[in-house]
């Protein structure tokens, strides 16, 4: 295996299962190669680092709703629920008519 086949491998591990083969080559080469190593260790770490950056942003966004917005977002659930249920509504009182 060259360095080109493993490092794909290695990026392709991240989102698929490799088959017992592939695992077994690509890690005989990682023991090996100090490059692809390193770049396995890199891939791993920057996949951790997005993880957390994207939990982060999850939470900041939630910290960042003032209790305005959050008055504003609860009265527009609200106003959407009650014209759904006056919708629901209109069809009995013409009927009744
Ligand atoms: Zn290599």
């Amino acid at each position: 295996m060259d360095c080109k086949h493993a490092s794909h491998l290695v990026s392709q591990a991240q989102d698929t299962k490799l088959t017992l083969g592939q695992r077994f080559s690509l890690r005989f080469h990682l023991m090996l190669c100090d490059a692809c190593n390193r770049f396995s260790r890199q891939l791993a770490l920057l996949r951790e680092a997005m993880r957390q950056a994207s939990l982060n942003i999850e939470r900041d966004e939630h910290i960042r709703l003032s209790p305005d917005a959050h008055q504003r977002i609860s009265l527009a659930i609200q106003s959407g629920r009650q014209s759904i249920v006056d919708a629901g509504r209109n069809p009995d009182q013409h009927s009744t008519n």
